[in-house]
Protein backbone atom coordinates (compact mmCIF):
# COMPACT_ATOMS: atom_id res chain seq x y z
CA UNK A 1 0.00 0.00 0.00
CA UNK A 2 1.41 3.40 -0.32
CA UNK A 3 1.09 5.33 2.50
CA UNK A 4 -0.01 9.22 1.72
CA UNK A 5 2.40 11.80 3.08
CA UNK A 6 0.90 14.93 4.31
CA UNK A 7 1.79 17.54 1.56
CA UNK A 8 4.67 19.68 1.58
CA UNK A 9 4.88 22.92 -0.38
CA UNK A 10 8.49 21.41 -1.87
CA UNK A 11 6.40 18.61 -3.42
CA UNK A 12 3.68 20.43 -4.35
CA UNK A 13 6.04 22.15 -7.20
CA UNK A 14 6.65 18.86 -8.81
CA UNK A 15 4.01 16.86 -8.28
CA UNK A 16 0.17 17.01 -8.43
CA UNK A 17 -1.58 15.86 -4.87
CA UNK A 18 -4.95 14.14 -4.48
CA UNK A 19 -6.96 15.66 -2.22
CA UNK A 20 -8.75 13.51 0.80
CA UNK A 21 -10.67 14.89 3.48
CA UNK A 22 -9.42 18.76 3.31
CA UNK A 23 -6.01 17.97 2.90
CA UNK A 24 -3.51 17.73 -0.19
CA UNK A 25 -1.50 14.56 0.03
CA UNK A 26 1.38 13.07 -1.88
CA UNK A 27 1.18 8.84 -1.96
CA UNK A 28 4.52 7.63 -2.83
CA UNK A 29 3.56 5.34 -5.81
CA UNK A 30 2.57 5.30 -9.27
CA UNK A 31 2.78 8.77 -11.11
CA UNK A 32 1.95 10.36 -14.07
CA UNK A 33 3.32 12.48 -16.33
CA UNK A 34 1.65 16.34 -17.30
CA UNK A 35 2.54 17.86 -20.33
CA UNK A 36 2.05 21.36 -21.43
CA UNK A 37 1.21 20.30 -24.97
CA UNK A 38 2.31 24.18 -26.33
CA UNK A 39 6.13 23.02 -25.44
CA UNK A 40 5.65 19.01 -25.70
CA UNK A 41 7.27 19.39 -22.44
CA UNK A 42 6.15 17.76 -18.76
CA UNK A 43 5.69 20.13 -16.38
CA UNK A 44 4.39 17.70 -13.34
CA UNK A 45 4.09 15.16 -12.10
CA UNK A 46 0.68 13.39 -11.13
CA UNK A 47 0.23 11.03 -8.20
CA UNK A 48 -1.77 7.77 -8.91
CA UNK A 49 -4.19 6.79 -6.26
CA UNK A 50 -4.53 3.04 -5.84
CA UNK A 51 -7.44 0.52 -4.01
CA UNK A 52 -6.47 1.79 -0.74
CA UNK A 53 -5.70 5.93 -1.52
CA UNK A 54 -9.47 5.47 -3.27
CA UNK A 55 -10.94 3.81 0.01
CA UNK A 56 -9.49 6.38 2.23
CA UNK A 57 -11.21 9.27 -0.10
CA UNK A 58 -14.53 7.01 0.27
CA UNK A 59 -14.28 6.36 3.88
CA UNK A 60 -13.93 10.33 4.62
CA UNK A 61 -16.80 10.96 2.29
CA UNK A 62 -19.03 8.46 3.70
CA UNK A 63 -17.96 9.98 6.92
CA UNK A 64 -18.44 13.34 6.29
CA UNK A 65 -21.68 12.37 4.83
CA UNK A 66 -24.66 12.86 7.85
CA UNK A 67 -23.70 15.94 8.82
CA UNK A 68 -23.59 17.60 5.19
CA UNK A 69 -26.69 15.86 4.32
CA UNK A 70 -28.69 17.17 7.96
CA UNK A 71 -26.86 20.85 7.11
CA UNK A 72 -29.83 22.88 6.52
CA UNK A 73 -30.23 23.60 2.86
CA UNK A 74 -29.47 27.59 3.49
CA UNK A 75 -26.24 26.86 4.93
CA UNK A 76 -25.47 24.86 2.11
CA UNK A 77 -26.58 27.34 -0.33
CA UNK A 78 -24.28 30.10 1.64
CA UNK A 79 -21.42 27.86 0.51
CA UNK A 80 -22.23 27.39 -2.82
CA UNK A 81 -22.24 31.20 -3.06
CA UNK A 82 -19.36 31.92 -1.67
CA UNK A 83 -17.97 29.37 -3.85
CA UNK A 84 -19.29 30.77 -6.95
CA UNK A 85 -17.35 34.45 -5.58
CA UNK A 86 -14.22 32.24 -5.37
CA UNK A 87 -14.52 31.09 -8.58
CA UNK A 88 -15.37 34.51 -10.15
CA UNK A 89 -12.25 35.84 -8.71
CA UNK A 90 -10.10 32.79 -10.08
CA UNK A 91 -11.89 32.88 -13.04
CA UNK A 92 -8.71 33.73 -15.17
CA UNK A 93 -6.24 31.58 -12.48
CA UNK A 94 -8.28 28.56 -13.73
CA UNK A 95 -8.33 29.51 -16.99
CA UNK A 96 -4.88 29.52 -16.94
CA UNK A 97 -4.10 26.20 -15.34
CA UNK A 98 -6.58 24.57 -17.89
CA UNK A 99 -4.70 26.57 -21.32
CA UNK A 100 -1.30 24.80 -19.72
CA UNK A 101 -2.27 21.79 -19.42
CA UNK A 102 -5.19 20.96 -22.04
CA UNK A 103 -3.32 23.58 -25.05
CA UNK A 104 -6.48 25.48 -25.40
CA UNK A 105 -5.81 29.05 -25.96
CA UNK A 106 -6.72 31.10 -22.75
CA UNK A 107 -9.73 33.20 -23.98
CA UNK A 108 -11.43 29.58 -25.43
CA UNK A 109 -10.17 28.22 -21.47
CA UNK A 110 -12.24 31.66 -20.47
CA UNK A 111 -15.26 31.13 -22.69
CA UNK A 112 -15.21 27.02 -20.62
CA UNK A 113 -14.47 28.31 -16.85
CA UNK A 114 -17.49 30.72 -17.54
CA UNK A 115 -19.56 27.69 -18.43
CA UNK A 116 -18.81 26.05 -15.21
CA UNK A 117 -19.21 28.73 -13.28
CA UNK A 118 -22.76 28.92 -14.55
CA UNK A 119 -23.56 25.71 -12.88
CA UNK A 120 -22.71 26.76 -9.68
CA UNK A 121 -24.97 29.90 -10.12
CA UNK A 122 -27.47 27.67 -10.98
CA UNK A 123 -26.10 25.47 -7.34
CA UNK A 124 -27.18 28.59 -5.73
CA UNK A 125 -30.76 28.15 -5.84
CA UNK A 126 -30.82 24.65 -4.09
CA UNK A 127 -33.40 25.54 -1.64
CA UNK A 128 -35.92 26.02 -4.44
CA UNK A 129 -34.75 23.08 -6.21
CA UNK A 130 -35.10 20.66 -3.33
CA UNK A 131 -38.89 21.84 -2.75
CA UNK A 132 -41.38 18.92 -3.13
CA UNK A 133 -44.70 18.52 -3.38
CA UNK A 134 -47.47 18.18 -1.43
CA UNK A 135 -50.92 17.26 -1.39
CA UNK A 136 -53.45 18.15 1.59
CA UNK A 137 -56.59 15.86 2.30
CA UNK A 138 -55.45 12.81 -0.43
CA UNK A 139 -58.16 10.80 1.97
CA UNK A 140 -59.59 11.76 5.53
CA UNK A 141 -57.32 13.24 7.79
CA UNK A 142 -54.18 11.88 5.38
CA UNK A 143 -52.10 14.45 3.66
CA UNK A 144 -48.97 13.09 0.95
CA UNK A 145 -45.87 15.05 0.44
CA UNK A 146 -42.89 14.24 -1.14
CA UNK A 147 -38.83 14.39 -0.15
CA UNK A 148 -35.75 14.75 -1.79
CA UNK A 149 -32.77 13.08 -0.56
CA UNK A 150 -29.48 12.63 -1.14
CA UNK A 151 -27.55 9.30 -2.30
CA UNK A 152 -24.79 9.45 -0.50
CA UNK A 153 -21.23 9.38 -1.57
CA UNK A 154 -20.88 10.22 -5.69
CA UNK A 155 -17.92 9.85 -7.45
CA UNK A 156 -16.89 11.76 -11.10
CA UNK A 157 -14.78 10.90 -14.01
CA UNK A 158 -14.51 13.21 -16.08
CA UNK A 159 -12.67 14.02 -19.67
CA UNK A 160 -9.82 16.12 -20.36
CA UNK A 161 -10.77 18.45 -22.85
CA UNK A 162 -12.43 20.65 -20.04
CA UNK A 163 -10.68 20.49 -16.90
CA UNK A 164 -12.78 23.29 -15.22
CA UNK A 165 -16.10 22.84 -17.12
CA UNK A 166 -16.78 19.24 -17.05
CA UNK A 167 -15.61 18.98 -13.38
CA UNK A 168 -18.24 21.80 -12.35
CA UNK A 169 -20.97 19.91 -14.14
CA UNK A 170 -21.36 17.38 -11.65
CA UNK A 171 -19.97 18.36 -7.94
CA UNK A 172 -21.59 21.56 -7.20
CA UNK A 173 -25.01 20.18 -7.78
CA UNK A 174 -24.34 16.85 -6.15
CA UNK A 175 -22.69 18.83 -2.96
CA UNK A 176 -25.46 21.04 -3.17
CA UNK A 177 -28.15 18.62 -3.00
CA UNK A 178 -26.54 17.03 0.53
CA UNK A 179 -24.41 14.61 -1.26
CA UNK A 180 -20.46 13.82 -0.77
CA UNK A 181 -18.12 13.50 -3.46
CA UNK A 182 -15.14 11.95 -4.90
CA UNK A 183 -13.77 13.52 -8.30
CA UNK A 184 -11.37 11.42 -10.64
CA UNK A 185 -10.67 13.92 -13.29
CA UNK A 186 -8.60 13.07 -16.40
CA UNK A 187 -4.86 12.25 -15.39
CA UNK A 188 -3.53 14.70 -18.65
CA UNK A 189 -5.21 17.67 -16.42
CA UNK A 190 -5.41 17.67 -13.03
CA UNK A 191 -4.39 20.68 -11.15
CA UNK A 192 -7.35 22.40 -11.60
CA UNK A 193 -9.63 20.35 -9.82
CA UNK A 194 -7.45 20.81 -6.76
CA UNK A 195 -7.77 24.19 -6.86
CA UNK A 196 -11.02 24.07 -7.24
CA UNK A 197 -10.96 21.83 -4.09
CA UNK A 198 -8.94 24.33 -2.34
CA UNK A 199 -11.51 27.03 -3.09
CA UNK A 200 -14.30 25.05 -1.98
CA UNK A 201 -12.30 24.80 1.26
CA UNK A 202 -12.07 28.16 1.47
CA UNK A 203 -15.67 28.91 0.79
CA UNK A 204 -16.48 27.21 4.31
CA UNK A 205 -16.95 23.24 2.72
CA UNK A 206 -16.48 21.04 5.63
CA UNK A 207 -13.28 18.49 5.23
CA UNK A 208 -14.82 15.28 3.62
CA UNK A 209 -17.47 16.57 1.87
CA UNK A 210 -15.12 17.15 -1.73
CA UNK A 211 -12.59 14.75 -2.46
CA UNK A 212 -10.52 14.09 -5.52
CA UNK A 213 -8.13 11.75 -6.08
CA UNK A 214 -6.02 10.89 -9.46
CA UNK A 215 -5.30 8.14 -11.82
CA UNK A 216 -6.29 6.02 -14.41
CA UNK A 217 -7.84 2.60 -15.12
CA UNK A 218 -6.72 1.10 -11.50
CA UNK A 219 -8.68 4.29 -9.47
CA UNK A 220 -11.72 3.85 -11.81
CA UNK A 221 -12.26 0.67 -11.23
CA UNK A 222 -11.50 1.26 -7.51
CA UNK A 223 -14.24 3.72 -7.17
CA UNK A 224 -16.75 1.49 -9.78
CA UNK A 225 -16.18 -1.06 -7.05
CA UNK A 226 -16.31 0.23 -4.14
CA UNK A 227 -19.65 -0.36 -2.02
CA UNK A 228 -19.77 2.76 -0.17
CA UNK A 229 -20.01 5.07 -3.68
CA UNK A 230 -23.50 4.75 -4.49
CA UNK A 231 -23.66 7.22 -7.63
CA UNK A 232 -20.86 7.90 -10.79
CA UNK A 233 -21.30 10.54 -13.04
CA UNK A 234 -19.08 9.94 -16.06
CA UNK A 235 -18.18 12.03 -18.98
CA UNK A 236 -15.37 10.63 -21.98
CA UNK A 237 -15.64 8.48 -24.57
CA UNK A 238 -18.09 6.00 -25.74
CA UNK A 239 -16.04 2.99 -25.11
CA UNK A 240 -15.08 3.59 -21.53
CA UNK A 241 -18.60 4.97 -20.88
CA UNK A 242 -20.34 1.97 -21.94
CA UNK A 243 -17.96 0.14 -19.69
CA UNK A 244 -18.47 2.45 -17.20
CA UNK A 245 -22.37 2.45 -17.28
CA UNK A 246 -22.33 -1.50 -17.36
CA UNK A 247 -19.86 -2.51 -14.56
CA UNK A 248 -21.49 0.29 -12.32
CA UNK A 249 -24.87 -0.92 -12.70
CA UNK A 250 -23.75 -4.11 -11.98
CA UNK A 251 -23.07 -3.30 -8.89
CA UNK A 252 -26.13 -1.60 -7.84
CA UNK A 253 -25.11 2.35 -8.35
CA UNK A 254 -26.65 5.19 -10.06
CA UNK A 255 -24.96 5.96 -13.21
CA UNK A 256 -24.97 8.44 -16.06
CA UNK A 257 -22.17 7.73 -18.42
CA UNK A 258 -21.72 10.51 -21.24
CA UNK A 259 -19.65 9.62 -24.48
CA UNK A 260 -18.45 10.64 -27.47
CA UNK A 261 -20.35 12.36 -30.76
CA UNK A 262 -19.74 12.89 -34.23
CA UNK A 263 -21.49 16.01 -34.35
CA UNK A 264 -23.21 16.73 -38.18
CA UNK A 265 -24.34 20.24 -39.51
CA UNK A 266 -26.81 20.21 -41.87
CA UNK A 267 -26.46 23.08 -44.32
CA UNK A 268 -29.78 24.14 -46.78
CA UNK A 269 -29.40 26.00 -49.91
CA UNK A 270 -31.96 29.08 -48.17
CA UNK A 271 -29.25 29.74 -45.13
CA UNK A 272 -26.69 32.62 -44.90
CA UNK A 273 -23.88 30.90 -46.37
CA UNK A 274 -21.31 33.24 -45.28
CA UNK A 275 -22.60 33.00 -41.24
CA UNK A 276 -22.85 29.31 -41.59
CA UNK A 277 -19.47 28.96 -42.88
CA UNK A 278 -18.25 31.03 -40.04
CA UNK A 279 -20.02 29.18 -37.56
CA UNK A 280 -18.74 26.15 -38.53
CA UNK A 281 -15.41 27.17 -38.73
CA UNK A 282 -15.41 27.94 -35.31
CA UNK A 283 -17.44 24.94 -34.13
CA UNK A 284 -14.94 22.60 -36.17
CA UNK A 285 -11.43 23.89 -35.28
CA UNK A 286 -11.92 25.55 -32.22
CA UNK A 287 -10.40 24.35 -29.40
CA UNK A 288 -8.58 22.10 -32.12
CA UNK A 289 -11.81 20.14 -32.39
CA UNK A 290 -11.47 18.82 -28.99
CA UNK A 291 -14.97 19.58 -27.87
CA UNK A 292 -17.75 16.51 -27.42
CA UNK A 293 -19.95 19.71 -29.02
CA UNK A 294 -17.65 20.19 -31.72
CA UNK A 295 -19.06 20.17 -35.71
CA UNK A 296 -17.30 17.10 -37.50
CA UNK A 297 -19.32 16.41 -40.10
CA UNK A 298 -21.26 19.21 -42.69
CA UNK A 299 -24.36 17.56 -44.54
CA UNK A 300 -24.21 19.93 -47.74
CA UNK A 301 -27.91 19.98 -48.98
CA UNK A 302 -28.02 20.17 -53.05
CA UNK A 303 -27.16 23.58 -54.44
CA UNK A 304 -25.57 24.96 -50.80
CA UNK A 305 -22.76 22.63 -51.68
CA UNK A 306 -20.23 24.30 -54.43
CA UNK A 307 -20.26 27.53 -52.20
CA UNK A 308 -20.38 26.26 -48.95
CA UNK A 309 -17.46 24.22 -49.69
CA UNK A 310 -15.42 27.16 -51.17
CA UNK A 311 -16.05 29.42 -48.21
CA UNK A 312 -14.93 26.80 -45.89
CA UNK A 313 -11.43 26.12 -47.69
CA UNK A 314 -10.72 29.52 -47.94
CA UNK A 315 -11.90 29.91 -43.82
CA UNK A 316 -9.99 26.65 -42.68
CA UNK A 317 -6.59 28.02 -44.74
CA UNK A 318 -6.83 31.23 -42.65
CA UNK A 319 -6.74 29.52 -38.96
CA UNK A 320 -2.97 30.53 -37.35
CA UNK A 321 -1.80 27.70 -35.81
CA UNK A 322 -0.57 28.77 -31.97
CA UNK A 323 -3.13 32.04 -32.04
CA UNK A 324 -6.59 31.03 -33.07
CA UNK A 325 -5.91 27.26 -32.18
CA UNK A 326 -3.69 25.43 -29.79
CA UNK A 327 -2.12 22.19 -29.90
CA UNK A 328 -3.80 18.09 -28.99
CA UNK A 329 -3.51 17.17 -25.87
CA UNK A 330 -0.79 14.15 -26.48
CA UNK A 331 1.55 13.56 -28.93
CA UNK A 332 0.02 9.92 -29.70
CA UNK A 333 -3.32 11.70 -30.04
CA UNK A 334 -1.89 14.42 -32.60
CA UNK A 335 -0.28 11.53 -34.28
CA UNK A 336 -3.29 9.26 -34.55
CA UNK A 337 -5.62 12.32 -35.90
CA UNK A 338 -2.90 13.27 -38.23
CA UNK A 339 -3.58 9.02 -39.44
CA UNK A 340 -6.87 10.30 -40.67
CA UNK A 341 -5.53 12.22 -43.56
CA UNK A 342 -4.08 9.50 -45.21
CA UNK A 343 -7.03 7.37 -44.51
CA UNK A 344 -9.64 10.10 -45.81
CA UNK A 345 -7.25 10.22 -48.92
CA UNK A 346 -7.11 5.93 -49.47
CA UNK A 347 -10.74 6.05 -48.82
CA UNK A 348 -11.08 8.39 -52.11
CA UNK A 349 -12.67 11.51 -50.52
CA UNK A 350 -11.74 15.25 -51.53
CA UNK A 351 -8.77 16.68 -49.59
CA UNK A 352 -9.22 20.57 -49.91
CA UNK A 353 -7.59 21.51 -46.86
CA UNK A 354 -3.87 19.63 -45.95
CA UNK A 355 -2.52 20.09 -42.30
CA UNK A 356 0.33 18.50 -43.32
CA UNK A 357 1.47 21.40 -46.19
CA UNK A 358 1.00 23.84 -43.06
CA UNK A 359 3.62 25.86 -41.04
CA UNK A 360 3.41 23.89 -37.72
CA UNK A 361 5.51 24.81 -34.81
CA UNK A 362 8.67 22.63 -34.06
CA UNK A 363 7.62 21.84 -30.72
CA UNK A 364 4.50 21.06 -28.98
CA UNK A 365 1.37 18.62 -30.55
CA UNK A 366 -0.08 20.59 -32.99
CA UNK A 367 -1.38 20.09 -36.34
CA UNK A 368 -3.25 22.15 -38.73
CA UNK A 369 -6.62 22.27 -40.24
CA UNK A 370 -7.72 19.74 -42.91
CA UNK A 371 -10.77 19.76 -45.19
CA UNK A 372 -12.49 16.82 -46.69
CA UNK A 373 -14.98 17.06 -49.38
CA UNK A 374 -17.08 14.24 -50.83
CA UNK A 375 -17.41 11.59 -47.89
CA UNK A 376 -19.27 9.02 -47.66
CA UNK A 377 -21.35 7.29 -44.66
CA UNK A 378 -19.02 3.87 -45.57
CA UNK A 379 -15.39 5.87 -45.03
CA UNK A 380 -13.95 5.64 -41.91
CA UNK A 381 -13.31 9.27 -41.19
CA UNK A 382 -17.13 9.53 -41.41
CA UNK A 383 -17.74 6.30 -39.02
CA UNK A 384 -15.03 7.37 -36.09
CA UNK A 385 -14.95 10.11 -33.80
CA UNK A 386 -11.07 12.10 -34.82
CA UNK A 387 -11.65 14.58 -32.27
CA UNK A 388 -9.33 16.93 -33.89
CA UNK A 389 -9.11 19.52 -36.44
CA UNK A 390 -10.43 17.90 -39.33
CA UNK A 391 -13.58 18.41 -40.57
CA UNK A 392 -15.31 16.67 -43.28
CA UNK A 393 -18.56 17.50 -45.93
CA UNK A 394 -20.95 14.66 -47.03
CA UNK A 395 -23.47 16.24 -50.27
CA UNK A 396 -26.79 15.21 -49.97
CA UNK A 397 -29.40 15.93 -52.38
CA UNK A 398 -32.87 16.79 -49.79
CA UNK A 399 -32.90 17.28 -46.46
CA UNK A 400 -34.86 14.24 -45.60
CA UNK A 401 -31.79 12.74 -47.15
CA UNK A 402 -30.12 14.90 -44.28
CA UNK A 403 -32.22 13.97 -41.62
CA UNK A 404 -32.06 9.85 -42.14
CA UNK A 405 -28.30 10.54 -42.25
CA UNK A 406 -28.02 11.91 -39.31
CA UNK A 407 -30.51 9.74 -37.36
CA UNK A 408 -28.69 6.05 -38.53
CA UNK A 409 -25.28 7.34 -36.97
CA UNK A 410 -24.96 6.00 -33.51
CA UNK A 411 -23.89 8.88 -32.28
CA UNK A 412 -26.26 11.22 -30.94
CA UNK A 413 -24.63 14.07 -28.87
CA UNK A 414 -25.61 17.50 -30.20
CA UNK A 415 -26.70 18.59 -33.94
CA UNK A 416 -27.42 22.11 -35.84
CA UNK A 417 -29.53 22.86 -38.70
CA UNK A 418 -28.64 26.53 -40.69
CA UNK A 419 -31.42 27.48 -43.03
CA UNK A 420 -33.50 30.81 -43.15
CA UNK A 421 -37.01 28.52 -42.98
CA UNK A 422 -38.45 28.37 -39.74
CA UNK A 423 -40.48 25.55 -41.18
CA UNK A 424 -37.51 23.54 -42.47
CA UNK A 425 -36.13 23.96 -38.53
CA UNK A 426 -38.78 23.05 -36.69
CA UNK A 427 -39.06 20.02 -38.67
CA UNK A 428 -35.56 19.16 -38.29
CA UNK A 429 -35.85 19.87 -34.40
CA UNK A 430 -39.06 16.89 -34.45
CA UNK A 431 -37.39 14.48 -36.52
CA UNK A 432 -33.64 14.61 -35.46
CA UNK A 433 -33.13 12.15 -32.79
CA UNK A 434 -30.04 13.75 -31.27
CA UNK A 435 -29.83 15.14 -27.70
CA UNK A 436 -29.33 18.88 -28.02
CA UNK A 437 -30.40 20.43 -31.79
CA UNK A 438 -29.13 23.82 -32.61
CA UNK A 439 -31.34 26.56 -35.21
CA UNK A 440 -28.39 28.24 -36.89
CA UNK A 441 -26.21 27.82 -33.51
CA UNK A 442 -23.50 25.31 -34.36
CA UNK A 443 -22.37 24.38 -30.58
CA UNK A 444 -25.57 24.15 -28.93
CA UNK A 445 -24.54 23.63 -25.25
CA UNK A 446 -27.50 24.29 -23.04
CA UNK A 447 -27.28 26.66 -20.37
CA UNK A 448 -26.57 25.62 -16.69
CA UNK A 449 -30.38 25.37 -15.73
CA UNK A 450 -31.05 23.18 -18.91
CA UNK A 451 -29.63 19.63 -19.07
CA UNK A 452 -26.88 18.46 -21.33
CA UNK A 453 -26.35 15.05 -22.54
CA UNK A 454 -26.66 13.08 -26.12
CA UNK A 455 -29.10 9.97 -26.90
CA UNK A 456 -27.62 6.52 -28.30
CA UNK A 457 -24.09 5.57 -28.38
CA UNK A 458 -23.62 9.46 -26.39
CA UNK A 459 -25.05 8.90 -23.25
CA UNK A 460 -25.77 5.07 -21.11
CA UNK A 461 -27.70 6.15 -18.69
CA UNK A 462 -31.29 8.34 -18.20
CA UNK A 463 -30.67 11.45 -16.32
CA UNK A 464 -28.62 14.32 -18.42
CA UNK A 465 -25.88 16.70 -16.43
CA UNK A 466 -27.34 19.73 -14.88
CA UNK A 467 -29.99 21.38 -14.95
CA UNK A 468 -33.33 19.78 -12.83
CA UNK A 469 -32.24 16.19 -14.47
CA UNK A 470 -28.99 16.53 -12.05
CA UNK A 471 -30.94 17.01 -9.22
CA UNK A 472 -32.77 14.41 -10.12
CA UNK A 473 -29.99 12.08 -10.82
CA UNK A 474 -27.74 13.47 -7.29
CA UNK A 475 -31.70 12.54 -4.98
CA UNK A 476 -33.64 10.28 -4.45
CA UNK A 477 -37.86 10.77 -3.76
CA UNK A 478 -39.15 9.49 -1.05
CA UNK A 479 -43.27 10.01 -0.94
CA UNK A 480 -44.92 9.79 2.81
CA UNK A 481 -48.69 9.38 3.38
CA UNK A 482 -49.71 10.77 6.85
CA UNK A 483 -52.58 10.58 8.88
CA UNK A 484 -53.27 12.50 12.56
CA UNK A 485 -56.47 10.26 13.39
CA UNK A 486 -58.71 11.72 15.65
CA UNK A 487 -62.48 10.78 16.82
CA UNK A 488 -64.00 10.94 13.50
CA UNK A 489 -61.25 9.31 11.91
CA UNK A 490 -62.02 5.70 10.62
CA UNK A 491 -60.29 3.02 11.52
CA UNK A 492 -58.07 1.21 9.86
CA UNK A 493 -59.57 -1.29 7.73
CA UNK A 494 -58.57 -5.13 6.75
CA UNK A 495 -58.60 -4.93 2.80
CA UNK A 496 -55.96 -3.36 0.61
CA UNK A 497 -57.14 0.66 1.98
CA UNK A 498 -58.56 3.18 -0.40
CA UNK A 499 -57.82 6.73 0.65
CA UNK A 500 -60.46 9.01 -1.48
P1 LIG B 1 -11.51 8.83 -22.05
O1 LIG B 1 -12.74 8.02 -22.16
O2 LIG B 1 -10.24 8.26 -22.55
O3 LIG B 1 -11.23 9.19 -20.50
C1 LIG B 1 -12.25 9.72 -19.67
C2 LIG B 1 -11.97 9.33 -18.23
O4 LIG B 1 -11.98 7.90 -18.13
C3 LIG B 1 -10.61 9.79 -17.72
O5 LIG B 1 -10.74 10.25 -16.40
C4 LIG B 1 -9.74 8.54 -17.80
O6 LIG B 1 -8.75 8.50 -16.80
C5 LIG B 1 -10.75 7.43 -17.59
N1 LIG B 1 -10.38 6.18 -18.31
C6 LIG B 1 -9.69 6.09 -19.47
N2 LIG B 1 -9.56 4.81 -19.84
C7 LIG B 1 -10.20 4.07 -18.90
C8 LIG B 1 -10.42 2.66 -18.74
N3 LIG B 1 -9.95 1.76 -19.61
N4 LIG B 1 -11.12 2.26 -17.66
C9 LIG B 1 -11.61 3.14 -16.77
N5 LIG B 1 -11.42 4.48 -16.88
C10 LIG B 1 -10.73 4.94 -17.93
O7 LIG B 1 -11.83 10.26 -22.71
P2 LIG B 1 -10.82 11.46 -22.96
O8 LIG B 1 -9.88 11.08 -24.04
O9 LIG B 1 -10.28 11.97 -21.68
O10 LIG B 1 -11.85 12.57 -23.50
C11 LIG B 1 -12.27 12.66 -24.82
C12 LIG B 1 -13.58 11.94 -25.04
O11 LIG B 1 -14.57 12.44 -24.15
C13 LIG B 1 -14.16 12.15 -26.43
O12 LIG B 1 -14.69 10.93 -26.89
C14 LIG B 1 -15.28 13.17 -26.21
O13 LIG B 1 -16.31 13.14 -27.16
C15 LIG B 1 -15.76 12.75 -24.87
N6 LIG B 1 -16.49 13.83 -24.21
C16 LIG B 1 -17.84 13.70 -24.14
C17 LIG B 1 -18.58 14.71 -23.56
C18 LIG B 1 -20.07 14.61 -23.47
O14 LIG B 1 -20.65 15.44 -22.80
N7 LIG B 1 -20.72 13.66 -24.10
C19 LIG B 1 -17.93 15.85 -23.03
C20 LIG B 1 -16.53 15.92 -23.11
C21 LIG B 1 -15.82 14.89 -23.71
Amino acid sequence: MNKPAEFSPQVKLETVPVWINGKALAPSGRCGEVFNPVTGQVTKKVAFADSSLVDAAVKAAAAAFPAWRDTPVLRRARVMHKFLQLLQSEHKALARIASEEHGKTLDDAMGSVQRGIEVVEFACGIPHLLKGEYSDSVGAQVDTHTLRQPVGVCAGITPFNFPVMVPLWMFPLAIACGNTFILKPSEKVPSASIRMAELFKQAGLPDGVFNVVHGDKAAVDALLSHEGVKAISFVGSTPIARYIYETAAKAGKRVQALGGAKNHAVVLPDADLEFAADALIGAAYGSAGERCMAISAVVAVGAAGDPLVKLLEKKAKQIKLGVDMGPLITRQHRDKVASYIDIGLKEGATLLVDARKQHTPQEGFYLGTSLFDHVTPEMEIYKNEIFGPILIVLRVSSMEEAIALVNRNPHANGTAIFTGSGGAARRFENEVQVGMVGVNVPIPVPVAFYSFGGWKNSLFGDLHVHGTEAVKFYTRTKVVTTRWPHQDTPAPGFNMPSLG
